[in-house]
This record gives C-alpha cells, sequence and structure tokens, in this order.
C-alpha cells in the first residue's frame, strides 16, 4: 500500500451510498504535511511535462491543488461555483452535476487566467462519476490550452468515471484507486497497481 492508501485504511470512513469520507485528514481537516505528499508525487508523476497551469473545482480540490501548483511553480486555478446565473461573457462555464450533494452547479473560470498557450494539470480530490473532470475539461478546451494530464487523490474504481477519462485518451494517474468499499464491515480494498 502506499501513503494514501495506507491512511485512507486508518482514518477514511465508509459511508452508505458509495460515499467515502475522509475528511479527518483530506477535506474538511486537513493533514498539511500529506498533502506535500501528494503534491510531490503528483509532481514525481507529471515533472516531465510542460505544465504551466494546475486547474482544480472548489471547494475540496483547492488544498490539493495547491501542493500540487507548488512543487511545479506555477499558478493554481480553481473553478468557481457561480452564484449568479447572469455570466458575462468574461468566463468560461460549465455545468457540473455534484455526486455528493446531487445538485447542479454551474462553475467558472475568468478568460483572463486561461489562455491557448497553457498546459494544464487538472487535479482533484475524487474521481466517482467524472462530472466534475468533464467540466475542468470542457473549460480548459474552450480555452484553446491543452490537458496535459489530471491527478486525482482518490478514484472510485467501481464507479465509471476513470475508464470514460481513460477512453478518451487522457493521461489520469490517481494516487489511490478504490476497487470496492463495505460499509458494514468498514473495508476498503484498493486495485493492485
Ligand atoms: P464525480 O464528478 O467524479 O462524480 O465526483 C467527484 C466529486 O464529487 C469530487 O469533486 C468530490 O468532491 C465529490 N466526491 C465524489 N465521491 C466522493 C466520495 O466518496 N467522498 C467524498 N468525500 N467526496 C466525493
Amino acid at each position: 500500500m502506499n501513503f494514501l492508501e495506507e491512511r485512507i485504511s486508518k482514518d477514511g470512513l465508509v459511508k452508505e451510498g458509495n460515499v467515502l469520507k475522509v475528511d479527518s485528514f483530506l477535506n474538511h481537516q486537513m493533514d498539511v504535511a500529506l498533502l506535500d505528499q501528494i503534491g510531490e508525487e503528483f509532481y514525481r508523476r507529471f515533472k516531465d511535462k510542460p505544465i504551466t497551469k494546475v486547474l482544480t473545482i472548489e471547494a475540496s480540490g483547492i488544498a490539493i491543488a495547491y501542493a500540487v501548483a507548488r512543487c511545479f511553480g506555477v499558478p493554481m486555478i480553481f473553478a468557481k461555483k457561480a452564484k449568479s446565473i447572469n455570466i458575462d461573457g468574461d468566463m468560461y462555464t460549465a455545468e457540473v452535476e455534484s455526486f455528493t450533494h446531487k445538485n447542479k452547479n454551474k462553475v467558472i473560470v475568468s478568460k483572463k487566467f486561461l489562455s491557448s498557450d497553457d498546459r494544464v494539470l487538472i487535479v482533484d480530490d475524487f474521481l466517482a462519476n467524472g462530472c466534475a473532470l468533464q467540466g475542468l475539461i470542457s473549460i480548459t478546451e474552450a480555452a484553446g490550452a491543452t490537458v496535459e494530464g489530471i491527478g486525482i487523490a482518490i478514484e472510485k474504481g467501481f464507479q465509471f468515471g476513470g475508464r470514460s477519462i481513460r477512453n478518451l485518451g487522457y493521461h489520469l494517474e490517481s494516487l489511490a484507486i478504490v476497487e470496492s468499499m463495505d460499509a458494514a464491515t468498514q473495508t476498503v480494498r484498493f486495485r493492485e497497481p
């Protein structure tokens, strides 16, 4: 098991409805040393790519994306959940359905911060059905920028997001891929590398 798989086994909580709670170390209370380690691991996996921006979605991707961007020495952008329906033409927008909240959000990135010269590393905490990633990919491509890679902390391999993103040809790296999990026994099984 790698460092993240070990931490999930120790402190993750399996909830009904295919939800893994990691809020004691990743997305509510944050273990900043673990986040640094995640940043370094994504740097190791993508350092040969000419990354100019790291892109994520608010809220829980932000800390991971910060750690990654710090290693690459590039800016980090997070797509914001738009409060207003009147979005002006200065924004790239995408519709994203939330896996955990079951609602739809419009997310926006200002055109000021992404351009056709950018080589983007997309980062998020979880990959389930892939809606969040599809939104970030469509924003990147609307800007004419290149998706150089996608880094996910925890992929739930039993949901279809990972397969569909890989089938589209993107270079997707997940630090932990959960093969199965069981709320009754609190067991989490990981995909072998
Ligand atoms: P997707 O868009 O791939 O269906 O879901 C990804 C998003 O939903 C992530 O940004 C993450 O915030 C949230 N998410 C999906 N599955 C889980 C989960 O099992 N646990 C937690 N904490 N968040 C999840």
